[in-house]
């Protein structure tokens, strides 16, 4: 298998493949920059149908993290790791020991964190045997309230950009997923007077949204069909395909869902058909920013990174107009823009 000739191979500064017989670890650590400083992102647990399948995800998403840690104006650089195998039964203190190991080697050029099936507990295993690790429990706590706090200033800097102002009072807006971030984003949302039209797979959560926020429960594929000023995909990836599209009818597309483009093409079909889509990895920042801040010398602050969060209110309208001028989807731009923070600096 090779990696140099990859399609998302991105001149990564380092792939490590690792591996340990007694835990049977096999995980691919990939630094894609440490530009802007130690490459920062989280560790996925995934029972990868081929390792070539695991190299590709962990080529793209460390790539992404250097985009997403660089608009957010955070002096991290991009990094993420996998661990391949069934996460019901390969967990382990001795998988996350050997992987913590393989942290340690690395001296510092990758920090590691939870993502998909790592849970705060696996990566205090991890620290076990390194510091090269973020998100820890006790320190800067759950990311979720931040990244709901980021997306709905993100909603209200796309209201702005759209309407010419931000008031929410009576606006529809639809929230697909009802988890950690979406509950809170709700709670932001009903607060500015927003109407609320939800959905869930698990209908406990349904009911928590409905009975806390006044919300109208919808169906699971009656999402896409709503008459609603704004989508805020909170579950799923690549909600936004050529078959929603076609159906949705809100004009701003703004949730803190990861990788909600299906392809890249989508993000220009939404701008030549007059949809605003705040681009994901710059929405849904405000985690990351507020791990950020447990790394700070003087300790860790809420109110810092409260005030840090806030900042994604200006950089999408940043992009939003930028968009306009340069007659370029608004994910386009967002890369532009991380290109720029990354060659300039922060
Ligand atoms: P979560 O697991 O708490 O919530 C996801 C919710 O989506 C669950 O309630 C689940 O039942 C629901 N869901 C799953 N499939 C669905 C479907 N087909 N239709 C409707 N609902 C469905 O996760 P979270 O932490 O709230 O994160 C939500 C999204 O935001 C994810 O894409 C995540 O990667 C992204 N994100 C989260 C953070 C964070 O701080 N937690 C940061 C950045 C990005």
């Amino acid at each position: 298998m090779a990696v140099f000739n990859q399609v998302d191979f991105d001149n990564h500064e380092q792939v490590v493949f690792c591996s340990d017989k007694e835990s049977g670890l096999k995980a691919i650590i990939a630094v894609h920059s440490t530009k802007l400083g130690p490459a920062v992102g989280g560790c996925r647990l995934w029972n990868y149908a081929s390792d070539e399948d695991a190299v590709t995800d962990v080529l793209r998403l460390s790539k992404g993290m250097t985009y997403k840690n660089a608009v957010a104006r955070l002096p991290f650089g991009g990094g993420k790791s996998v661990i391949i195998g069934d996460a019901k039964t390969i967990k382990s203190e001795a998988l996350f020991r050997a992987f913590g190991k393989q942290l340690e080697r690395l001296g510092g050029s990758y920090y590691s964190a939870e993502d998909v099936n790592i849970t705060t507990g696996d990566v205090m295993m991890m620290h076990k045997e390194t510091n090269y690790v973020m998100g820890l429990e006790g320190k800067s706590g759950n990311p979720s309230p931040f990244t709901a706090l980021g997306t709905f200033l993100g909603i209200k800097a796309a209201y702005q950009h759209k309407h010419g102002h931000q008031n929410l009072e009576g606006v529809k807006v639809a929230v697909q997923g009802l988890g950690a971030v979406a509950y809170d984003l709700c709670k932001h949302l009903h607060n500015a007077g927003a109407e609320l039209f939800v959905t869930d797979i698990n209908e406990e959560s349904v009911a928590r949204v409905v009975n806390a926020f006044n919300a109208t429960a919808v169906g699971i594929d009656e999402i896409y069909d709503l008459d609603v000023d704004v989508y805020a995909p909170c579950a799923l990836g690549a909600t936004v395909n050529d078959n929603t599209i076609a159906r949705l009818k809100a004009s701003i597309i703004a949730g803190c869902a990861n990788n909600q483009l299906a392809e890249s093409r989508h993000g220009e079909i939404l701008r030549e058909k007059g949809v605003l889509y705040a681009p994901d990895y710059v929405i849904n920042a405000g985690g990351i920013i507020n791990v950020y801040y447990e790394t700070k010398e003087e300790g860790y602050s809420a109110e810092a990174a409260t005030k840090h969060v806030e900042g994604i209110y200006d950089t999408l309208i940043e992009i939003f107009q930028r968009s306009d001028v340069e007659q370029v989807s608004t994910h386009v731009v967002a890369n532009e823009l991380a290109e720029e923070i990354i060659a300039n600096g922060l």
